[in-house]
Order: structure tokens, then C-alpha cells, then sequence
């Protein structure tokens, strides 16, 4: 099915919208019409644009404010008929009417369309009828097709807008009973669920389908089921895309179409994480991880990066790099070939990587953030030499629980994209706490025991701040393991006292043994959590380790306002 997407989807000028949208390989485009009024290209330039660009004008929107109206302007769509004639764009989209003075007939609206569909059939050109959620007496698509039935006219269909209909939860038996050939377009959008009103909700927030919680999927399947074959268009509305990299919007937004047509290779099967690489400039990181217990297993055979290991925790340390933070995060992957093609199939670049005789072929793209993610066969391993050191006994961590990464403010929805589709990962509920310096939004994505969690300010700042990143490990007995941390010198995260009143008044719990070391504590119907956390290594980076209890499977979300203005307050003190 040919891919179309928006003007309005992108930020930019019209130009380097189109630009963006055919680097990204989309076939065609919906032209809104302010886009247009604003450049300075005409009609008949734009439409040179775009077939240069290999981009076809699949529709004018919006035509307002028509229908059902005591005088209906046919000058003005006359008028917009000589644009879409020069643009070479075959159909226009009329959106239900929103105007105080719309009449409540649909007799009336249904004879107007009728002959707004003539003129447009006079010019080989083509209208399609579209349910505003907030129409003023049309806001649902069964609506909008009763009378798109009762006009009855070739020229005339409807379009069917995923956020239309699945905001307002309405019923989608009707769509079956639409003859495919009578839907003239298909518009796709997600969105989170929001109690809100439904204009500013669709003005504002929309996103990709499989960025929000809508079905775009199963409604996408019904929709085909009828017979339509015209373009899946994306038309989405969101503040952050509007000032994002319009060229970066596009690939996130063909990586949405994408993964909804599941037009990919199967997903290979994951293993939890191979190892996590941190850049670092000092070998502080080297002590601390020491102290935790880790074993220096040897150098690279020709990078200038060493690999740490304890149990199955594996840490590589690039020496290249300035203050500490995560440069690229491995999973250990049953077929790397296939989980790279998969990556490679949703248009995630591929890291370019020097690599020496003998060497293990690992694999890597780059998220939107830059981190790079590595498919990990089993050999990747032997490309470090042994040094024969063994690690710190007594402190029992065990696996890579789970990796935070801070995102840039307008790659937040991109990235999660891209970690559920490209690591085939489940996206828990997003959750907002109040740090010292704003609201963040945090999202988890998690299948086995990969488990990525995405981080962001609610609101893009200009302040001066450090987003931080952590690995987490996870461990039989935090308590234990904290204690032994401690008396090893690992410098951990100081929690404040009135922390462990507040849990001892909500849960009534002895807190002695938490309060002793710095232990955070969280507790849902499925289990509890134990966790506590180091200090930074000066960049951006700290450890967590935890203790999952039951089925717990959050991750002390509660807890990461304490942890934030802790890590705020300054250096964090050694527990001593
Ligand atoms: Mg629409
Ligand atoms: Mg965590």
C-alpha cells in the first residue's frame, strides 16, 4: 500500500517537509492547506517539488466549515479547485462542519455535499467527508457516512481518521458495512489516553500509531477488511514533533507504518544484555567497580576499552571517552544477523565499526539518542584478552536488571518507538514524578530480561541540567548486598529520614534495616522492591541494585523523587 504523511506532521517550511518526507521513502503526501499558503512556491511549483521528489499530492485539507450552511460557499471551493487542479491533488478533504451557524439536517448537509461533489467530479477531482470529533452536529464517522450515503454521488466518499473514532470510543461495526471503494482516505494517529477536551487532546498530542495507547492496529486491520487500498496516511498533531528535526520525524514516522503493516522479519529471540559499555575518563569507575565486586577480565584486543564482569554482569569501559555515561547497551540475541536485519528493515542506521582480524562481527545501530544497541552472538567475548583477576567475593549481584537513559527532550516518543520495535520490547504505562528540577516522564520497555526504561523532562528547559543514566543490577538480597557494598567502600546514595517515616506511616514496616543502609522500599499487590543506589561517577552515570521480591515488576518509580533530590542535594554522601 503506497505511505503518505501530512504536511502538518512535520516541522519546517513546505519545502524541507517534502524534503523530510521523501528522504524517509514515503510515497506521498497530504498537503494542508496553511502549508501552502505560506510559502512562497506556487501551486504549480509545489507540484514540481514533489514529483521530483518522487511524491505524489494524495490530498488538499482541510476544506471547513461547508456543509449544512444556509449559503454554502461554493466560490471558495471553486477557488480551491483551481489550487488542487494546479497541484496536481485528487481529492479534498471535508471536514465536518464546526460553525455556530451549521444547520442540524443531514438532508440539507447530504444536498450541499451532493453538489460540491459535482463541481469536484466537473474537474475529475474527488471529495472526501470527514467526522470532526468536535463537529457541531457531525462528530462520529457512522454519521459521516449516512450522509455520504444519503448524497450519493461517485465523487463523493468518506475519510476515516483512527483518532476520530478511537477517542471517542465509538463503535467500529459501522466501517464493515462501508463498500472500500466508498472510503476515500485512511488517517492514522495515536494517542496516550487523556481526560481532557477531545480538540485539544487531537491538536496537541496525537503521535504515531504504536507511540500511544489507541488500537491504530486492529482499527488499520478493519478498515482493509472493507477493501480499502488507498494510502495509509499519518496525520498527527503533536507540539514536540512540530519543532523536532522534520527529517528525523519522518523515519520515526515510516518506522510507525512499518511496524502497524508488520511488514519485518520475526524477531530473534533475546537473552537478557551482553554487557553495557560506559565512556569513561578516569579510572575512579575501574575502583568502584572493583569494590562492587567486579573482575577485571582483561583489555580489548585492539580498542582501548576493558571488559569488568561479575556473575553474568558484564561492563565494557571505553577509555575514549570524557565524563562517564553509557555509549552503547548489548543484548545477547539467538540470531544477530536476524535481529540486525530486523533493526536495518526499521530504518535504524547501522554504527559504523573499526574491526580487527579475528574479530568478533557485532552489529550495531544507533538509537535516536546516539547510544548504541549491539546484537551479541556468544563469541563477542573472546575479542578480550584475560588477565587471569578474579573478582570481590561476597557481593551478590547477579544480571543486568535493567538500563535508564535519560532521552533529548524531542526524542522521547522516537526512542521509545524504536527500543519496542527494534528489541520487540512491551511498553509499560508512561509515569510522571516531580524531580527538584521539573516534572519527568518515564516510560519502561521490557521483554525477559531486557528491560529499557526512557526518561524525559515533561518540558524542554533551558536551564542547565544533567540527565542522568543508570544500570541497574539486580540481586538475591539487597540488604545484604548493601551492607557489603559498604563495607567495601562503594560510596552509596544517602536517603533522607523522613523518607523512612513516611513508609513506616503508610506500609507499617520495620524500616530499621532499610534507614541502616540507604534502602528504598516499594510495595504492590505482586511483590516488593529493595533497592538502593551508588553515587555518580562524575558524569552522568550511577548503579542502582535491587532486589525484585514476588512478581514485582515496576521499578520503584514511587521511590525516584527521593533518589532525584538526593542526587540534587550535591555530591552523595558515602554511607559510612
Ligand atoms: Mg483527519
Ligand atoms: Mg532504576
Amino acid at each position: 500500500m503506497k505511505r503518505s504523511i501530512a504536511t502538518v506532521c512535520l516541522s519546517g517550511t513546505l519545502d524541507e517537509k517534502l524534503d523530510a518526507a521523501s528522504s524517509a521513502g514515503f510515497d506521498g503526501i497530504e498537503l494542508f492547506e496553511a502549508d501552502l499558503i505560506n510559502s512562497p512556491l506556487s501551486p504549480s511549483q509545489v507540484r514540481g517539488l514533489a514529483e521530483d521528489l518522487g511524491l505524489s499530492i494524495d490530498l488538499y485539507q482541510p476544506f471547513r466549515d461547508f456543509e449544512a450552511m444556509p449559503e454554502p460557499d461554493f466560490r471558495r471551493a471553486e477557488a480551491k479547485f483551481d489550487v488542487m487542479e494546479a497541484l496536481g491533488a485528487p481529492t479534498m478533504l471535508v471536514c465536518s462542519n464546526v460553525s455556530p451557524h451549521a444547520i442540524d439536517d443531514d438532508a440539507l448537509a447530504a444536498a450541499q455535499l451532493h453538489e460540491l461533489a459535482s463541481r469536484a467530479h466537473a474537474r475529475g477531482l474527488k471529495i472526501a467527508y470527514e467526522a470532526l470529533a468536535w463537529g457541531r452536529h457531525v462528530s462520529e464517522y457512522d454519521h459521516a457516512w449516512r450522509i455520504v450515503e444519503q448524497a450519493d454521488h461517485p465523487a463523493l466518499g468518506t475519510c476515516l481518521d483512527s483518532f476520530h473514532i478511537l477517542s471517542r470510543g465509538t463503535s467500529l461495526d459501522t466501517i464493515d458495512a462501508i463498500p472500500g471503494e466508498k472510503i476515500f482516505f485512511l488517517q492514522l494517529a495515536d494517542a496516550p489516553y487523556l481526560r481532557m477536551d477531545v480538540l485539544q487532546w487531537s491538536r496537541h498530542y496525537r503521535c504515531f500509531p504504536g507511540q500511544g495507547a489507541l488500537d491504530v492496529a486492529g482499527f488499520v486491520q478493519r478498515v482493509l477488511a472493507t477493501g480499502y487500498s488507498g494510502p495509509l496516511s499519518l496525520e498527527v498533531f503533536n507540539d514536540v514533533f512540530r519543532q523536532a528535526d522534520p527529517c528525523r520525524t519522518a523515519v520515526d514516522a515510516m518506522r510507525s507504518l512499518i511496524v502497524l503493516q508488520d511488514a519485518l522479519p520475526e524477531p530473534a529471540k533475546l537473552d537478557g544484555f551482553a554487557f553495557v559499555e560506559l565512556a569513561v575518563d578516569s579510572p575512579e569507575t575501574e575502583d568502584l567497580l572493583r569494590a562492587m565486586g567486579f573482575a577485571h577480565v582483561g583489555p580489548h584486543r585492539t580498542k582501548p576499552v576493558q571488559l569488568f564482569e561479575h556473575g553474568d554482569i558484564r561492563v565494557v569501559l571505553n577509555h575514549e571517552g570524557s565524563d562517564p555515561e553509557v555509549v552503547a547497551i548489548a543484548v545477547a540475541s539467538a540470531d544477530p544477523d536476524a535481529s540486525a536485519a530486523r533493526a536495518e528493515a526499521l530504518l535504524a542506521h547501522r554504527v559504523e565499526r573499526r574491526r580487527g582480524t579475528g574479530e568478533a562481527d557485532l552489529t550495531a545501530v544507533a538509537a535516536p539518542d546516539g547510544t548504541a544497541v549491539f546484537f551479541c552472538g556468544p563469541d563477542w567475548i573472546n575479542d578480550f584478552l584475560p588477565t587471569g583477576e578474579g573478582g570481590g567475593e561476597g557481593v551478590p549481584i547477579e544480571r543486568i536488571d535493567h538500563i535508564t537513559l535519560a532521552q533529548p527532550f524531542e526524542a522521547f516518543d522516537e526512542a521509545g518507538l524504536f527500543y519496542r520495535s527494534v528489541l520487540d520490547l512491551q511498553p509499560s504505562d508512561a509515569a510522571e514524578f516531580a524531580a527538584p528540577d521539573g516534572l519527568v516522564r518515564s516510560r519502561a520497555y521490557a521483554s525477559g530480561d531486557v528491560r529499557v526504561v526512557l526518561n524525559v523532562p515533561a518540558l524542554a528547559s533551558t536551564r542547565d541540567r544533567t540527565e542522568l543514566q543508570h544500570v541497574a543490577f539486580s540481586c538475591a538480597d539487597a540488604l545484604a548486598t548493601a551492607r557489603a557494598m559498604r563495607e567495601r567502600g562503594v560510596p552509596l546514595l544517602a536517603v533522607p529520614e523522613n523518607y523512612y517515616d513516611d513508609l513506616e506511616a503508610r506500609l507499617e514496616i520495620d524500616t530499621a534495616p532499610l534507614r541502616e543502609l540507604g534502602v528504598l522500599y516499594d510495595r504492590t499487590p505482586e511483590g516488593e522492591l529493595l533497592h538502593f543506589y551508588t553515587a555518580r561517577l562524575g558524569g552522568r552515570v550511577f548503579f542502582e541494585v535491587l532486589e525484585r521480591r514476588g512478581g514485582y515488576r515496576g521499578y520503584g518509580a514511587l521511590n525516584s523523587p527521593v533518589r532525584m533530590a538526593a542526587q540534587r542535594g550535591g555530591v552523595a554522601e558515602p554511607v559510612t
